[in-house]
Parts: structure tokens; C-alpha cells; sequence
């Protein structure tokens, strides 16, 4: 099933629930941002600031997109109502005519403040907001100024949520990491041990046979320095060997053999050969 959400398309399903490893992640982003959500008056009443902007980063794969997808999903849940959520990767942002970057980003924070709550995620944050000083191209400096502005601005529209994603930390533009710009960091690792049989679990649970706990714990050993993306991708092909056992000729079979789902028993051999 698939859900409109702000510009973007999003699957229903993507929630806390399907992801793995991340607790205190997920438990930091609820603590973040929901208690200024639904209780937006305590930081009126004493004038304090709530949490604008999160920084996501860490090695390609680990969850960075999955996480800011879900939570939409998850704000809702707890009753933030529908949160509306904007995706764009840093370069496409990014314009060859003088000034029109800027005015995507300014269309963009004013979309997203007429339709509160919502979250703004620029992934590749550092195709957009390098360090000036690093590029030293006036075009860029312009941006980031207009970035800064526009996130300072969200200091009198409350419910906006700004979160950036990157590889590459230490190309990010100091100012952005300031506080009250990005307020908080998260580093999103390579899965350890524990992480990746937590990742394994959530990409099989839909399975009628899932993999045991030993067996679990096989697997999990064997993909050291596994990301999360290739342990999705492992999930997959190990399905598609598993088929290729109880059908070896399926290539072959054309459309006259139906697969009986039953007898797809994903084993540990499946596993190892993917
Ligand atoms: P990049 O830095 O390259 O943009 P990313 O950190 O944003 O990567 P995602 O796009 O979130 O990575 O992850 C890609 C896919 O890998 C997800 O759609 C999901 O299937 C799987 N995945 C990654 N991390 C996890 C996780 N912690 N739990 C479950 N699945 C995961």
C-alpha cells in the first residue's frame, strides 16, 4: 500500500518497527521531537527553544533515509497528527542560474511551514552546504547563508523539523552545527553483531519460516562489516537461491510451473550461497 506523504511517495509500512539495531536512535528522535510537538506550549510558556534540526551521519547504508522516513510515520502514531515530509537530495537543490537555488529552498521552508507539522530531510546535505571557506565559491556561501536564515526563521513556526543526512561530516558548513541550527548529531554505525541479527529479524519477518535464533546468530557472524542495505539485499538473494534449490530448472520452466510459497523453506545453505 502506498501513502501520499508531502512530496514524496513513502511506504505505508515504513515505521519504527521495521528497523534494526537503532533503539537508542529511535528512543533519542522520540525524546527529541515529540515532547515539543505535543507540548508546544511549555517552551512558549518559558520562552525556550525546542530542538530544530538533526544531523544524521555515518557510512552509506546504516539506516540514515530509513529512519527519517519512519519517522513520519511514528510522529503520527503518537499522536503528532499527519506530518508532512519533504525529501530532497542535496544537489537537487542545487541550480546553475544565480539565486534560484535560494529561492527553492525559501519555496521549500514555506511549503513546510504552511502545512505543520512536517519534516524537511535534505539528504546529501553536503552537496548542498559545504564548508564555505573549503569551496570558497560565493555561490555556495550564498546558499548556506539562505539556509541558515531560513532554519533561524523556524524560531517563530514551531513543528517544523529540519534533519540532514551525510557521509561526509567534517564537509559540512561549522555554522549549520551550531546549536539551534542542527541541535543534535547521531552517528549511524556499521551494524554490530547484535545490530545485524536485529536487521536480519526485520527483513524475515514476513517469512512463514523464519530463521532460528542459532541460526540467526550464524549468519549475523558471517557478515562482518555487512551495512544494513547489504543485509536486505543478503534477505533477497538468499530467497531467490532458496528457490533456485526446490526449482532448479525454474529458469527453464517458463510459466507452466506454479511456485507453491509452502515449500520455500529459506535454510542456512540459501543463506550462504546468496
Ligand atoms: P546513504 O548514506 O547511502 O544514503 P542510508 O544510510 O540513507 O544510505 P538507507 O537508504 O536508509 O541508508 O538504507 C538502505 C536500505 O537498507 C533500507 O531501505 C533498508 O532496506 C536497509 N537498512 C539499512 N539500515 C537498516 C536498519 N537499521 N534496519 C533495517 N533495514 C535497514
Amino acid at each position: 500500500v502506498q501513502n501520499k506523504i508531502g512530496t514524496r511517495t513513502v511506504k505505508e509500512s515504513t515505521d519504527f518497527s521495521k528497523i534494526g539495531g537503532l533503539s537508542n536512535h529511535l528512543k533519542t528522535l522520540r525524546d527529541i521531537f515529540i515532547v515539543p510537538l505535543l507540548h508546544g506550549n511549555v517552551f512558549e510558556y518559558f520562552n525556550i527553544r525546542a530542538p530544530r534540526g538533526v544531523l544524521f551521519y555515518g557510512p552509506p547504508g546504516t539506516g540514515k533515509t530509513l529512519v527519517a522516513g519512519a519517522l513520519a510515520t511514528e510522529l503520527n502514531r503518537e499522536g503528532v497528527g499527519k506530518v508532512n515530509f519533504f525529501q530532497r537530495k542535496g544537489a537537487d537543490v542545487l541550480d546553475k542560474w544565480v539565486g534560484e537555488s535560494e529561492k527553492k529552498l525559501r519555496e521549500l521552508f514555506e511549503k513546510a511551514s504552511k502545512c505543520r507539522p512536517s519534516i524537511i530531510f535534505f539528504d546529501e546535505i553536503d552537496g548542498l552546504a559545504p564548508t564555505r571557506s573549503q569551496k570558497n565559491d560565493h555561490i555556495h556561501s550564498s546558499i548556506v547563508a539562505t539556509l541558515l536564515a531560513l532554519m533561524d526563521g523556524l524560531d517563530n513556526k514551531p513543528g517544523v523539523i529540519v534533519i540532514g543526512a551525510t557521509n561526509r561530516i567534517e564537509t559540512i558548513d561549522p555554522a549549520l552545527r551550531r546549536p539551534g541550527r542542527f541541535d543534535r548529531e547521531l552517528y549511524f554505525p556499521l551494524p554490530t553483531l547484535e545490530a545485524r541479527k536485529e536487521i536480519i529479524q526485520v527483513h524475515t519477518l514476513s517469512w512463514k519460516c523464519k530463521p532460528n535464533i542459532q541460526f540467526l546468530t550464524h549468519i549475523a557472524e558471517a557478515t562482518s562489516g555487512f551495512n544494513g542495505s547489504d543485509l536486505a539485499a543478503l534477505c533477497s538473494e538468499a530467497v531467490l537461491c532458496c528457490m533456485k534449490r526446490v526449482y532448479p530448472n525454474i529458469e527453464n520452466l517458463g510459466n507452466k510451473v506454479k511456485i507453491e510459497l509452502d515449500s520455500l523453506k529459506v535454510e542456512e545453505c540459501d543463506f550462504m550461497d546468496a
